[in-house]
């Protein structure tokens, strides 16, 4: 093993530190025991590796040399997929009069942060088509839930017992666990034989008892709805209403919006469609914009222009359904979503859009010939895939996954949306040039290769990444967590 690769417990001397103390000027007798009660103090020393200081940083850099990001190389992630994030906006993101403000300084002294929250609500509300904005929850499930919520109260406000939510085959996993959280029952209704909402089981599971139907246009199978006004008047009329995820927006940007399809709530994922680096989690923002209707609900603060043109929190709509986070939403993100915003202008975002949807549809016709299209035609800004084709010859998706790491791409989504057989899920985003696209698609056309002629390369991938095909049956039941030396 190379010394970079070494853990950094392996490498642990006795006495060797990486800093120096001056010595201790406080007296021993005020310390720790007699503030501390004694039984949550350590009685033997924690075991921690003793090393220099150019062990560390060599320990960390080589930990961060096997990450991959967007920043390594492709990610065509379907769905969740990192998208574009200009380093510009960190610069903007980290200007002292935005990440050094505290939340209880006076509103007088942070006019320039009202001022940009105020702007990206109204940004947000042309957007998608909706009359009122917040800012507040802190991810897309976040915002879903806090948007059904709304729909609960709203239906309670007029007095009606509505419990259900439908939602179609192909949603995204959080739809209904974000139903669930909300105190509702999920529907699932089947996707057509085009990757539609089938309108006739839609027609038998609308009723009475619908709060909403949860939709995203295009649709995880990366397919606009082309009936999506009738689906609206459906649902409408059983007294229902329509929630929006908008958690990937790359493909409707400036061309379409949800308010104008007939939806009356929506959330938008800032760190997906509006830059923010993400991952493992976490830092994220999910905005909910909504029709007149539901304002009444919002959860608030919200900012507000005060008479003399400046800007002042306010407390959510009349009716709200309460506070949804601390403070103020996930600050630092709505600054670089507003300065994503600002940067292209109207015009910018629509071409973000079509060259999303341009891209995506290159690579589908490129790949068409040598995987199963379940869903054939003109795609949005992703499109699906079947591996079914390679099965024959004992290869499956997950495979083609693996493979595809040896070659230095982050792997599609796979296994997801769930009513495609052995689906493989693509992304490829607005940013990537033409030679990037060709040189994944001339990949993947090679694993199909080899996955007729030679598979146990396929079948044993990885090759060359630091650690080889895991026991995904061992890795699931008995994961090792921690470092098991010393
Ligand atoms: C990512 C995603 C979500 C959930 O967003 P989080 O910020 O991860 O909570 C919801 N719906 C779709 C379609 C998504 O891609």
């Amino acid at each position: 093993m190379k010394p970079e690769q070494s853990l950094i417990f392996e490498l642990s001397r006795p006495g060797r530190a990486a800093y120096s103390l001056p010595e201790c000027d406080v007296p021993a007798e005020e310390g720790l025991d007699t503030l501390i009660p004694a039984e949550l103090l350590r009685s033997e020393p924690a075991v921690l590796p003793e090393v220099s200081e150019v062990d560390v940083i060599r320990h960390y850099t080589a930990l961060s040399r096997r990450n991959f990001g967007v920043d390594n190389g492709f990610y065509p992630l379907g769905s969740c997929t990192m998208k574009y994030n200009p380093k510009i906006n960190e610069d903007v993101a980290r200007f002292p009069g935005f990440a050094k403000i505290h939340p209880y300084q006076p509103e007088e002294s942070i006019q320039g942060a009202l001022e940009l929250m105020h702007t990206l609500q109204s940004d947000l509300a042309a957007l998608t088509g909706m009359d009122a904005v917040s800012l507040q929850p802190a991810a897309g499930a976040h915002g879903e839930w806090t948007g059904l919520m709304m729909i609960r109260a709203y239906h309670e406000a007029r007095g009606e017992v509505r419990t259900k939510v439908i939602v179609p085959d192909s949603s995204h996993g959080t739809n209904p666990a974000s139903a669930s959280a909300a105190g509702l029952t999920t529907v699932t209704i089947p996707s057509n034989e085009q990757g539609m909402v089938d309108l006739e089981a839609l027609k038998q599971a609308v009723g009475s008892d619908t709060a909403a139907l949860m939709l995203t246009n295009p649709s995880t199978l990366g397919l606009f709805e082309t009936q999506i006004v009738e689906i609206a008047r459906i649902v409408h009329e059983a007294g229902g209403l329509l929630y929006y995820d908008g958690a990937n927006s790359n493909a409707i940007m400036g061309i379409t919006r949800p308010g104008d399809m007939g939806f009356d709530v929506v959330h938008l994922n800032l760190h997906k469609t509006m830059s923010t680096p993400h991952g493992g989690g976490g830092p994220g923002a999910g905005p909910v914009g909504v029709k007149a209707k539901l304002a009444p609900f919002l959860p608030g603060p919200t900012v507000a222009k005060t008479e003399d043109g400046g800007f002042k929190l306010q407390a959510g709509g009349p009716q709200s359904i309460g506070r949804v986070k601390a403070y103020y939403g996930n600050f630092g993100i709505l600054v670089r979503a507003y300065t994503y915003i600002r940067t292209y202008g109207p015009d910018g975002l629509r071409e973000v859009s079509e060259n999303a949807v341009l891209n995506a549809n290159y690579m589908l016709s490129r790949l068409a010939p040598h995987f199963e299209v379940p869903y054939p035609g003109i795609c949005k800004h992703e499109f699906v895939l079947s591996g079914k084709n390679l099965k024959p010859y004992g290869i499956r998706t997950l495979d083609v996954a693996k493979r595809l790491l040896d070659f230095g791409y982050h792997p599609p989504t796979v296994y997801f949306p769930l009513n495609v057989e052995e689906c493989i899920m693509i992304e490829p985003t607005e940013t990537e040039s033409k030679e990037t696209l060709d040189g994944f698609i001339d990949t993947m056309i090679r694993i199909v290769q080899e996955s007729k002629e030679t598979p146990e390369i396929v079948l044993n991938a990885p090759h060359t990444t630091e650690i080889s095909r895991l026991d995904e049956t061992q890795a699931a039941r008995k994961p090792v967590l921690n470092c098991s030396c010393g």
